[in-house]
């Protein structure tokens, strides 16, 4: 590469010498095929070396192939290529008023990289992102195309992937009528009285409920709740609505957030918290993220509570949401009602990463998953423990990649190599 290719944090510079970016599928392919090893870059949007393709690999972009969007308004779906974003794929459906069922908090970031990595927004009843897909096809390591469709015996394994498989060129999701949403913010919901029924109370009361906090503090400085406009009210969560509009690092602007105040909109420019236009979150940070069982949420939130003290002093905000269980064998989410716990640290890497570790000790109890984009120190082989079907997902690695052509150091780790 003659210039280096960083992530959009900045705080991984890519080793690999090639970054590709092919203008038709064929190139793709013949790239691919000729080469002994590749890893797809998407929008950039992790924190750790998932992408690295290593010294002598290849990193292949498909940000310059054309960005198609096929939507079936009989059907309800999407066919989109693998390099559209979420920003642009939500706008054309909603064009033919139809939706997606959820985003993550800022609609920047590439389909095929968030499913890969188990990205998920908020919901008790909402899935990971990539319970959406129906089908994905793969330029596999001979250049050829293998598509994997739900139903199919392995595609619990192709989905959530984290690139280890191929290049993902298109996926097909599935949509629904397009829905209008109200978001409303509140503040300083204390920690003390909270116990599970209170918990389910206040994340079941909207389609999407995040709390926010800082952790100087026990308590959430803010909930922000996301009400679809096609579903009854519920009781809003004890706390006092929000006098100005707020973001959820502290001192950044508000501007650069959805709409809030109740105001209704349509369900792409409220299920994420960033306006496609701005900045998300702070740009100068770090993240980590943990998903563990929905049924110890109150206890997990008391751990946190416990190492406040050390957590605060590196923190920009710690995000709490909720992933319905769903059936890819490498989503954090796998098989269990999740509360994920979400950190934006400073962007200081070795004052933070002490830190990560000290979350992840008083995490271990609840059997934390660590989200496979941000940052983490938990060992390989405490992984290994906490996916029951890793197992599998090594045979499809093996059975589809033999030389590895997709395999990096961080996917060898996860594997168990
Ligand atoms: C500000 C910010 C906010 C975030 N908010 C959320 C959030 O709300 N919820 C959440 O869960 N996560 C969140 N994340 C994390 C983010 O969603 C994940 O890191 C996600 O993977 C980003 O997608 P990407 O396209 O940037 O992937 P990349 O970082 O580019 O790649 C991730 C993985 O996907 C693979 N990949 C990418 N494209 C392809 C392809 N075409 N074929 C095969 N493999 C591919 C890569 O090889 C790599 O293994 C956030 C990140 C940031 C920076």
């Amino acid at each position: 590469m003659t210039e280096s290719v960083t992530n959009w944090a900045g705080n991984i510079t890519y080793a690999a010498k090639e970054l590709h970016r092919p203008r038709t599928l064929d190139a793709l392919r013949t790239l691919v095929a000729e080469s002994s090893r590749v890893r797809a870059l998407g929008s950039g949007h992790s924190f750790n070396e998932i992408a690295e393709a290593g010294e002598d690999g290849m990193l292949l972009s498909l940000a310059d192939l054309p960005p198609r969007i096929d939507v079936d308004t009989t059907a309800r779906t999407v066919r989109v290529g693998g390099g559209v974003r979420y920003a642009e794929l939500a706008r054309q459906v909603h064009r033919h008023g139809l939706a997606l069922a959820n985003m993550a908090s800022l609609p920047h970031i590439s389909v095929a990289g968030s499913v890969a990595t188990g990205t998920h927004g908020s919901g008790v009843g909402n899935g990971p992102l990539s319970s959406s897909v129906r089908a994905v096809e793969l330029v596999t390591a001979d250049g050829s195309t293998v598509t994997f469709a739900r139903g199919d015996e392995r595609f619990g394994g192709a989905v959530t992937s984290l690139g280890a498989l191929g290049v993902v060129t298109a996926l097909t999701l599935d949509l629904e009528p397009a829905f209008e949403v109200e978001q409303h913010v509140f503040t300083e919901m204390p920690l003390e009285g909270l116990d599970d029924t209170a918990f389910e109370t206040v994340m079941a009361s909207a389609y999407s409920v995040s709390l926010f906090t800082d952790w100087r503090e026990p308590g959430f400085r803010q909930v922000w709740v996301k009400r679809r406009a096609d579903q009854p009210l519920t009781d809003l969560p004890p706390a006092a609505p929000a006098v100005e509009k707020m973001h959820p690092v502290p001192g950044m602007p508000g501007v650069n957030c959805t709409e809030q105040f109740g105001v209704p909109g349509p369900w792409h420019e409220r299920l994420p918290h960033f306006r496609a236009e701005f900045t998300p979150s702070s740009g100068a940070e770090l993240q980590s993220e943990y998903l563990m069982p929905r049924r110890s949420a109150v206890a997990m939130l008391r751990a946190l509570d416990g190492i406040r003290e050390t957590v605060a002093p590196v923190l920009q905000t710690c995000e709490v949401r909720t992933v319905a269980a769903d059936d890819q064998w490498l989503s954090p989410s796998y098989d269990r009602d999740t509360v994920a716990v979400h950190f934006t640290w400073i962007e200081d890497t070795r004052t933070v990463l002490p830190v990560v570790t000290r979350v992840e000790e008083a995490l271990a109890p609840f059997d934390a998953r660590p989200h496979w984009g941000k940052v983490f120190t938990t060992p390989a082989a405490v992984l290994h423990a906490r996916y029951s079907r890793l197992h599998d997902f090594r045979a499809l690695v093996r059975d589809m990649d033999p030389d590895g052509k997709f395999t990096n150091a961080f996917v060898r780790d996860v594997l168990g190599d």
